[in-house]
């Protein structure tokens, strides 16, 4: 099978994805063609769902000795994550996300700075863990795909009709912000502000 991204105003990206029960079935292939993508569309992670497949499984690309999530992956790791469940989450952080399935578009969401997360590996095993920063914010962002959400809904100021480079400049006058690393974190409904893009912004 051969998989592709699927963009907004698609349904199948506003539905509560699955649950993965039968781990003999091959992600390992969805999830190579899932890399694969994120490479060539130089995104970070993707979620299931994007390609159509409602079933909760994620895939992350640590990158390796990159402070700056804007530049260039060459060195990374992957990760699948199966049922992944958010079991805690403090701080807060802001960041200006964008998606593979919103074309030309960035926003500006809060999200907890510290996650505590379960999960099942590939062979459905079930782990642990903590991740902070911006793996933190990548995490929330495709676990929100599993659930039918999407940044856009979450984001305090959006921009549409944004090139890549546009793009690039609002993170650049805008960077990654640490607010908070220890209160519990809520979503609350944002007040979205639409924005036009002005270079002087
Ligand atoms: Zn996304």
């Amino acid at each position: 099978m051969k998989i592709k991204i699927i963009k907004s105003d698609d349904k199948r990206l506003k539905e509560i994805s699955k649950e993965v029960v039968d781990f003999t079935k091959d992600y390992k292939k969805i999830i190579e063609q899932m890399k694969d993508i994120c490479l060539e569309k130089r995104a970070y992670a993707a979620a299931a769902p994007q390609f159509g497949i409602n079933e909760r499984f994620i895939l992350i690309m640590t990158v390796d000795e990159i402070q700056n999530i804007n530049e260039e992956v060459k060195k990374y790791t992957i990760k699948s994550y199966f049922n992944p469940v958010i079991t805690d989450m403090v701080g807060q952080q802001t960041y200006y996300e964008s998606c593979m399935s919103v074309d030309e578009a960035t926003g500006k969401v809060k999200r907890p700075f510290r996650i505590k997360f379960s999960y099942q590996d590939i062979d459905g095993d079930k782990h642990k863990k903590t991740v902070e920063g911006f793996e933190a914010i990548i995490l929330c962002h495709e676990i929100d795909h599993l659930e039918g959400i999407e940044y856009t809904e979450r984001a305090d100021i959006m921009y549409y009709d944004v090139s890549p480079e546009q793009r690039m400049n609002i993170r650049k006058k805008n960077p990654h912000e640490i607010i908070a690393i220890s209160e519990t974190f809520k979503y609350s409904k944002p007040n979205q502000i639409i924005k036009k893009y002005n270079e002087d912004d």
